[in-house]
């Protein structure tokens, strides 16, 4: 509230900009900034970051008490109706409303509180499967299945470099820095759609899935891996995997980061001291057999989350004669084995 008064105080002043937009935009920023707080100071999350108009992505909340739908209009204070691209897609009671922006489109994304309906079918039911998140693929399966990102990125992601070097100095800077967003817009959304086909084959393929946790902090550090990972978000990855396989009944089991999977053999469970990056093929020096690094590592993560489903129902751990190597934070995935073992 005194923040409010504040803000109020000196905007005539200082952001005479304000005044041309809805009073409600700053309201609930100053909610959200609120919570961050209260998050910082529990230790749950980072100090606030501040952010500047224009920059990246500019948004503004609305509770429902400041906004209407009607088919496929949306009221917005100080705008009147603004026509969306299509209706709202769920029933139920509206909660609020999102406005963004990302490069020059503008989204309303609307959260509505509806009936549960998390009880989607899986179409098929193969069991398990590890993953193996790739470098050079965008994922790797225990069945041997590797999957490619999408190739309409790599085009993209060379005329982003290009264009990225062109605004540095450049004459018509606003043009191509607008260019340059449209860009990253686009290359997101094709990744973005990568992702949720990846995900939604795997929870409607498989009950049980092993994924590697995956340190990404870490990993942007080390500088051969820090491209793929940034491109192809991982973060994404896990949390659509988590609500796609909580909505079908399904489980994620994840390895700690620790967890050898790369090393193991994955048929007599024999470990390497060290297993180079750059080698993709090995042949276990105790069993002959030769594997596939990637391959190999996602066998190694179904198997880990086939233990790990067998010692959920109380018996012990499958013959596999290792214990498990999930840690804690793994375990906390139980919203989506709730479903299946109560
Ligand atoms: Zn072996």
């Amino acid at each position: 509230m005194s923040l409010r008064r504040q803000l109020n105080a000196i905007k005539h002043e200082q952001f005479p900009w304000m005044l041309e937009v809805t009073k409600n935009a700053p309201q609930m920023a100053i909610i959200q900034l609120g919570a961050a707080f209260k998050n910082f100071f529990a230790g749950r999350a980072k100090y606030p970051q501040f952010k500047k108009k224009g920059k990246s992505r500019d948004s503004f909340t609305l509770t429902n008490d400041q906004f209407s739908v009607d088919g496929s209009r949306i009221r917005i204070p100080n705008l009147g109706w603004v026509r969306m691209r299509e209706t709202l897609r769920f029933t139920g009671k509206i909660m609020s409303a999102t406005v963004s922006r990302v490069a020059d489109r503008w989204f309303a994304s609307i959260t509505v509180d509806t009936q549960d309906d998390s009880h989607l079918p899986r179409s098929e039911n193969q069991g398990a499967v590890g993953v193996d998140l790739g470098v050079s693929a965008l994922a790797i399966l225990s069945t041997g299945e590797s999957i490619t990102g999408p190739k309409a990125r790599k085009a993209l992601l060379s005329r982003l470099q290009r264009l990225s070097r062109k605004v540095k100095g450049s004459e018509n800077r606003k043009k191509t820095k607008a260019k340059l967003s449209r860009l990253h817009a686009r290359i997101g959304n094709i990744r973005n759609d990568a992702l949720h086909q990846l995900t939604t084959d795997l929870t409607r393929r498989f009950h049980t899935i092993g994924i590697e946790d995956l340190n990404v902090r870490g990993m942007v550090k080390n500088r051969h891996l820090s491209r793929a990972v940034s491109d192809m978000g991982f973060f994404e990855f896990r949390r659509q995997l988590d609500y796609k396989a909580a909505q079908r009944g399904g489980m994620i089991v994840v390895a700690d980061r620790w967890y050898p999977s790369s090393k193991t053999c994955s048929c007599c469970g024999h470990k390497l001291e060290t297993l180079p990056l750059a080698m993709r093929k090995w042949a276990c020096p105790a069993c002959g057999s030769v594997h596939d690094r990637d391959v190999n590592a996602a066998i190694n993560l179904k198997n880990l989350a086939v233990s790990f489903t067998v010692s959920a129902c109380g018996e012990e751990g499958a013959g596999l004669g290792r214990k498990l190597k999930t840690k804690p934070a793994s375990v906390k995935q139980e919203s989506s084995s709730k479903a299946t073992y109560g």
